[in-house]
């Protein structure tokens, strides 16, 4: 997935913060940054809830993923929600009994009245299932679209990025769990005056003010209109568990000509899966790995909704390229990457970029040592081997060519890029210059 969601860079290093300090409002770069700030009300939410682990009463033959026991919010704190219009009905969910199964990821969630997902914005009050994360953000960014990373996807443009707080997984090396593992009144805070922005007022916020902003589907899109973005990303924690605000939004902006991009690790059920691919022009799918059991350990999650979900872009016509994380002793045998690689080439042709992607120690996986480079070589090598086309290295300075697309007809190099900026282009209609060979993706 991402090079700056769970994997490598973490949205606050991604760039430097060029407003002029949390208190004040300074002028703020075309690429600007805006950090999530920590709401204080997590003692009023259930902050310690107890989890539950539902191993009964299922339709289906698997157990559902553990939720937060009578962990939604509660009294002034949901009030004040509602107030802001931070809440929305969900969109994915049926009701079993007094219960509500949660039907948008493949965590399945079963819960009681005033129990929250396992996603940590989901939760059932009222009757109703809502989510908790629509129009609060908690990070933004305008970022070349080569770092969601997108290679093959209108190179040198500037996408207009978003976060809310939350995730339906627990990876161990997670780089952006400050916000995917967070509950969005941790990232949140709603009381005081709201913040709302018009386009251009993003110049004047300070990091501060983000606890309070919000930002609804046509602020977004009109908000990269104003900073010339042709595309938005849902992008750093897992859009997945904010379904309802990312569709909405890639909605309103499909409507003004400007594209949505989804970033994420693909966990998702396939009919909330197929309403969001009709106002979805790209996607990076992060495959963490080609078997179940270390999906389970690494990241509670399962591979096959994954796999399936890569052969759904393809059948639905979204662009969309992959990135496997290479983390050592868990995802570094050259036996499994080899499967992966081939599985690739069978089901989705040679043409969807790989991005093999350097792990760096965080998280919970602080005792492991970077990704050693050779490591990086030896998997582009398999990959070039199995049959794929276009295979990058991301993350990692160390390796020539790491971002250069070759044309898989005469060899040349098509586009060359240095980490996120490109270099040279010698494309003629999506097609080599050199050759005439078409070069998969979205040109323009
Ligand atoms: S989206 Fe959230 S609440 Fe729904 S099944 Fe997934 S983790 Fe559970």
């Amino acid at each position: 997935m991402d090079q700056e969601q769970e994997n490598v860079v973490p949205v606050r290093d991604s760039s430097p913060p060029t407003f002029a300090d949390d208190a004040g409002r300074g002028p703020v770069s075309r690429r600007l940054v805006l950090k999530y700030g920590l709401g204080s009300l997590a003692c009023m939410a259930g902050g310690g809830a107890a989890i539950r682990y539902w191993t009964h009463r299922l339709p289906q033959a698997v157990a559902a993923a553990e939720v937060f026991q009578n962990g939604a919010p509660k009294g002034k704190l949901w009030k004040l929600w509602k107030k802001r219009g931070w809440d929305k009905e969900a969109r994915h969910y049926v009701r079993l009994g007094r219960n509500i199964q949660c039907e948008l990821c493949p965590n399945e969630c079963l819960l009681e009245p005033e129990d929250r997902g396992r996603c940590r914005n989901r939760v059932y009050k009222e009757d109703k299932l809502w989510t908790m994360a629509y129009g609060d953000p908690c990070a933004l960014h305008v970022d070349p679209i080569e770092k969601k990373p997108l290679f093959h996807f209108i190179p040198g443009t500037d996408v207009f990025s978003i976060a809310t707080a939350g995730c339906g997984f627990r990876c161990l090396n997670c780089q952006n769990w400050d916000i995917s593992q967070r509950k969005p009144e941790e990232t949140k805070d709603p009381r005081g005056e709201p913040i709302r922005l018009e386009s251009g007022q993003l110049y004047a916020i300070s990091r501060s003010d983000v606890d309070r902003l919000s930002m609804f589907p046509d602020d977004v899109v009109a908000t990269a209109e104003f900073f010339s973005c042709p595309s938005i990303a849902y992008t750093y924690s897992e859009p997945n568990a904010w379904y309802e605000y990312m569709f909405d939004t890639a909605k309103a902006a499909a409507a003004k000509d400007i594209r949505s991009v989804w970033v994420t690790c693909g966990y998702i059920r396939q009919k909330p899966l197929l309403e969001l691919c009709k106002y979805l022009d790209a996607a990076n799918v992060d495959l963490k790995s080609f078997e179940t059991d270390i999906y389970r350990k690494l990241n509670s999650g399962k591979l096959k909704p994954i796999l399936d979900t890569l052969k759904t872009l393809k059948r639905e016509g979204v662009w969309f390229e992959v990135t496997n994380l290479i983390v050592p002793t868990y995802t570094d045998k050259p036996e499994m990457i080899r499967r992966m690689c081939d599985w690739l080439l069978a089901n989705l042709g040679p043409d969807y970029p790989l991005h093999f992607s350097r792990f760096h120690p965080a998280h919970k996986l602080t005792q492991l040592p970077p990704t050693p480079v050779d490591k990086l070589i030896e998997a582009r090598a398999i990959a070039r081997d199995a049959g794929l086309h276009y295979v990058y290295i991301g993350n990692c300075r160390d390796v020539d060519e790491a971002e250069t697309t070759f044309c898989p007809g005469c060899g040349e190099p098509v586009i060359r890029r240095n980490i996120f900026d490109v270099e040279t282009i010698n494309l003629d209609g999506g097609k080599c210059q050199n050759c005439s060979t078409p070069i998969a993706g979205v040109w323009s």
